[in-house]
């Protein structure tokens, strides 16, 4: 595996692992649940980072990722009927519970 990113919090690190599974590339989440609730202790580099699991798959993941960084403001967003969780208004189903989005 490759470490590809590291998302300054754990809901960007939800999207572009969506983004990922829609380009059929494989990753896994690691410090999923580094960042601790409020009043925990922070540990430096702690950061949720996503990890590829195949390298042949860098190349495109790179181009995923610098799309990601180049929305500037966040795009409208759709809340799930589900579960509540907002989702950007491009996703067609929720990145949380996959439940389909209106
Ligand atoms: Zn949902």
């Amino acid at each position: 595996m490759i470490k590809i990113y590291s998302a300054g919090n754990i809901t960007d690190a939800y999207l572009l692992q969506s983004l990922f599974s829609e380009a059929r590339i494989e990753t896994q989440i690691l410090n999923e649940y580094a960042q601790g609730g409020v009043g925990e202790l922070s540990f430096t580099q702690a950061y949720p980072e996503l990890w590829l699991i195949n390298a042949a798959d860098a190349k495109q993941a790179i181009e995923i990722i610098k799309q990601f960084e180049q929305r500037e403001v966040p795009v409208g967003s759709i809340q799930c009927p589900q579960c509540g969780e907002p989702n950007p208004d491009s996703f067609e189903v929720c990145w949380q519970c996959q439940t389909t989005l209106p």
